[in-house]
């Protein structure tokens, strides 16, 4: 076999199985640890973890769940909202953002976000904002913080709340105008985060958390968490059964001390696709933000010459795997039809859709992989 032909076979988008092997003794000791003392549910492990993460975060409280969407949806469950109030969000993110908007009875109001950071715009929300509107859901996307800052900003002048999305973020600093850093995820009411298994803390399965610094609503989420229970048979809410798995939390504790070893790995795989990239005029490569360090959770390019379709048929024939995050806005998806109200046109939402590609992105990625992949792109824009 030639050596383009093993490189072929051996690219993945996230390659979990190489990543696994690096850390093999460990997550199975783990995973052992918790089969032989049968604490399936609620086990040690899982306060442990979350203490650990919180630690990490440099947050008061993690509240851990069973996946991101839930982390959400507890969120928006503990903030006493009225059906109908509407949650501003950026209309180019993955569904779980909004669907958990239009699960409450909430209406999803969709703006447009930022050209060069990909993330929701602060014009946009601001333009957005009603007497009815109640909070923002800013999206860190692909691994970078929103403007929190000016978002903040606007949360407090209209009195509203911020719930981050930090499933694709977490380990990545917000950088204050006056350079204070702190974790993305701890800067918003509550931050809401996934460890489903491609993120960059990513478990063996589903799993979730949210991070707040507010006692109370630490303490309300935990209950909705679990049916709403106060003491064992005593539920002060309506609630959820949304439980991180004993494993999954002694899974995590494992990986969340390699998460910033992770974190710099994508780092480097990103500057060096930014190499092999740079004299490409047909290429758009990611923009970072002064507001935020990045943990490129994707990699993605824009295509801006109406060729991204071609571009990703031709990376699929060459044996390179490559996606679109993502396809549609979220106001065009049907079940959205008559739910959510979009703000206005959102020609950047719409022309981000046609143009981006996400690259393979991941912590084994080798420079050889990525030099093979950046000379299939190379060579299909020689054709
Ligand atoms: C992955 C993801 C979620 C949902 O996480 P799950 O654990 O799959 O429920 C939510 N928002 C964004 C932006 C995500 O990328």
């Amino acid at each position: 076999m030639s050596k383009a032909a093993i490189l072929q076979g051996n690219i993945q988008m996230v390659d979990l199985k190489k990543q696994y092997q690096q850390i093999k003794s460990e997550i199975d000791a783990a995973i052992h640890d918790c089969i032989d003392n049968a604490a399936f549910i609620n086990g040690p492990q899982v306060s442990s973890f979350a203490a650990k993460l919180a630690d990490y975060l440099d947050v008061q409280r993690v509240v851990p769940c069973a996946n991101g969407t839930d982390a959400l949806q507890i969120a928006l469950m503990a903030l006493d909202l009225q059906r109908g109030d509407e949650i501003i969000v950026p209309a180019f993110t993955y569904v779980a953002t909004a669907e958990v908007i239009g699960l409450l009875g909430l209406v999803p109001v969709m703006v447009d976000v930022d050209p060069e950071t990909f993330n929701i715009s602060v014009p946009a929300i601001e333009k957005a904002i009603t007497p009815r509107t109640r909070a923002i859901v800013p999206v860190h996307l692909y691994g970078q913080c929103a403007d929190m800052e000016a978002i903040l900003e606007l949360a407090s002048l209209h009195g509203l709340f911020v719930v981050e999305d930090t499933a694709q973020a977490i380990g990545a600093d917000y950088i204050y105008k006056d350079g204070r850093r702190v974790k993305a995820g701890t800067i918003g009411t509550f931050g809401c985060t996934s460890f489903f298994p491609s993120k960059n803390l990513g478990c063996y399965g589903d799993g979730g958390a949210l991070y707040t610094n507010d006692a109370i609503f630490a303490e309300k989420a935990g209950m909705i968490a679990n049916h709403g229970q106060s003491k064992k048979y005593h539920h002060r809410y309506i609630g959820c059964n949304s439980r991180l798995d004993t494993i999954q939390a002694a899974i995590l504790e494992v990986k969340l001390s390699y998460l910033d070893a992770y974190s710099e790995a994508r780092n480097k795989a990103a500057i060096l696709y930014d190499t092999l990239l740079a004299d490409m005029s047909e290429v758009v490569t990611p923009v970072r933000s002064a507001a935020s360090t990045h943990v490129f959770h994707q990699y993605t390019l824009r295509i801006t010459n109406g060729d991204r379709d071609a571009l990703q048929a031709f990376l699929k024939d060459n044996g390179v795997p490559s996606m679109i995050y993502y396809p549609l806005p979220l106001n065009e998806q049907e079940a959205f039809k008559g739910l959510g109200r979009a703000e206005g046109s959102l020609p950047i939402t719409v022309q981000l859709c046609k143009e981006v590609l996400s690259l393979p992105m991941h912590t084994e990625l080798t420079e050889e992989q990525q030099v093979f992949i950046t000379d299939v792109i190379k060579a299909f824009f020689k054709r």
